[in-house]
């Protein structure tokens, strides 16, 4: 939503007219809309914070959704009727056709395919903070500024431009390995780390020469030069060059911090743009975008237990749903009926639910909520499980369990219901692997060593559903599957609730 905002907040003042002659009175009515503007700008603003706040709990996310809503027809409302802008042909002409493609695309996309349209977005923004740069640089701004302002705006629009073209291609790249349009498997190149640092400080220099450059010929003439242009394209390029390297040498199990960290990326480039054109409120939902990707980033890597660093520098993981091969922690596999699940589950005081992403691939989530509605009325205690990295997205599998009604108070994190497990009676995994690998705590030659997981073995009986035994997202192999106490129930899991409700 925020994105959207950002986009549109980017393009109306480029939509402004060349103003007529002003009288007095237009003068005044031109002064007392922007007063209005700037007002409702504020109080978007206010929303936007409350809308953030609201979303960071479950119970109050519907009402933080609607502040969001209303702050952000306010924002459009006032940025489109704000004083500077006349040529509504042109934005009727941007914003019309561009409101409908996104509104059936929005409207088709599965659950499934959200996170790789989140990371579209984000690419969105990017490339309007980069059209922005360059339109703010081809403006003639140079009339009346002194010498430090000029500065300013140059390192501004330089700052926008290579901002927005790493999260415009990293994004890009992030949506293709998301869709499985492009494997998740890091690139390693040879001296990746060596290429990645000689394109930062190439990109730190010409942005000197750039800044340079470009002061000293506005400050003479008010109009742009050549150079200063030929510097902005190259810089343009490398650091879309690098936005692709970078995202393609993270793999696996990582792929959450970097759309989080795209999520950050996109809104400092839309901060970017907000100071480029002086747009305050562009700078607030920037500011807000940015810092709270920043701060999931850093919750993302806590749940990983991986350090930012690491993860950036890239490098683990095979490519997502290879069959596991025999590398010396297979045995024997004990198949179950949901029959005898159910008979487990209706004989247990105690069960507690881990939803992956096949849960959301199966679409189970309805019939899973049936499912507990049944067990809790048979006097079972019900619980829910969440990993903070399950799914494809952050919040993923919070959204789809309250999408299909499951009460909150019975839905826990990890840390809070880990230490529970030894008392649990049965554990139903549905349609999760990385996140339930004992591996990662065991296995100190394991990808995925160090991160904490759901310690499931330790209940009394572990009933994984899946259709087969291929990876998860990270690419490594579970010896879960394998454990004395541990149940599969292979097929769909949508298929496999469906079997248990009819057995029930
Ligand atoms: P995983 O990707 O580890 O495992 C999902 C499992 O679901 C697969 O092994 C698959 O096995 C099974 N599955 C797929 N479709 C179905 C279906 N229709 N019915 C039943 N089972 C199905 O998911 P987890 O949630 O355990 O872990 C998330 C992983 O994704 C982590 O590695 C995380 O780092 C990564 N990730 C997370 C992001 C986030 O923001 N949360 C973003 C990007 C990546 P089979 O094919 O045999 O059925």
């Amino acid at each position: 939503m925020l994105t959207t905002l950002q986009l549109v907040l980017a393009a109306a003042p480029q939509a402004a007219a060349a103003t007529a002659p002003a009288t007095d009175a237009s003068h005044a009515a031109e002064s007392g809309g922007s007063s209005l503007v700037i007002m409702a700008y504020l109080v978007a603003g206010v929303l936007f914070i409350l809308s953030l706040a609201g979303l960071s709990k479950q119970e109050t996310a519907s009402r933080g959704t609607w502040y969001g809503i209303i702050g952000m027809l306010l924002a459009l409302a006032a940025a489109i009727l704000s004083p500077d802008v006349a040529r509504y042909g042109i934005l009727a002409a941007a914003m019309v056709p561009a409101a409908i493609i996104g509104g059936v695309l929005a409207a088709r996309v599965q659950m499934t395919e959200m996170p790789q349209l989140v990371a579209l977005l984000h690419s969105f923004v990017g490339a309007a903070a980069v059209l922005v740069g360059f339109a703010s640089y081809l403006d003639p701004h140079g009339a009346g500024k002194t010498a430090a302002e000029l500065i300013v705006h140059d390192i501004e629009v330089y700052i926008g431009i290579c901002v927005g073209a790493i999260t415009f291609t990293g994004s890009i790249i992030a949506c293709l390995k998301l869709h499985g349009t492009m494997s998740g498997k890091p690139l390693m190149l040879p001296a990746r780390h060596l290429l990645n640092l000689v394109a930062l400080i190439v990109t730190v220099l010409l942005g000197v020469w750039f800044v340079d450059a470009a002061v000293d010929v506005q400050a003479a003439t008010s109009v742009i030069d050549a150079t200063g242009i030929i510097l902005l394209i190259a810089a343009t390029v490398l650091t879309g060059i690098l936005g692709i390297h970078m995202v393609m040498a993270i793999g696996g199990a990582d792929m959450p911090v970097v759309v989080s960290m795209l999520n950050s990326y996109s809104g400092w480039a839309a901060a970017a743009a907000g100071f480029m054109l002086g747009n305050d409120l562009l700078i607030i939902t920037g500011a807000l975008v940015g810092s709270s990707g920043a701060i999931l980033s850093y919750i993302m890597c806590r749940g990983m237990n991986r350090s930012f660093v690491s993860v950036i520098l890239g490098g683990f993981g095979a490519a997502e749903g290879t069959v596991a091969s025999g590398d010396g922690e297979q045995g024997e596999v004990i198949e179950i009926s949901a029959e005898d699940t159910v008979g487990h589950m209706q004989t247990a005081r105690s069960v507690v639910i881990v939803p992956g992403y096949g849960m959301a691939v199966a679409q189970a989530q309805h019939a899973l909520a049936d499912l507990t509605a049944k067990l809790r009325a048979a006097g079972v205690t019900v619980r829910f499980a969440i990993h903070p990295v399950a799914g494809r997205l952050p919040g993923h599998m919070n959204v789809l369990l309250a999408e299909a009604g499951i009460p909150y108070d019975i839905v826990q994190e990890m840390d809070e219901i880990n230490d529970d497990l030894p008392d649990t009676d049965v554990v139903l995994v549905i349609g999760a692997n990385d996140i339930v690998n004992p591996g990662a705590e065991n296995d100190p030659n394991s990808p995925i060593a160090g991160m904490p997981v759901l310690q499931v073995w330790n209940s009394g009986t572990v009933v994984v559903m899946k259709r087969g035994m291929a990876t998860g997202y990270a690419g490594v192999g579970n010896p879960l599957f394998f454990h004395e106490n541990t149940r599969m129930l292979f097929g769909d899991a949508k298929k496999s609730v469906d079997g248990m409700l009819g057995a029930i």
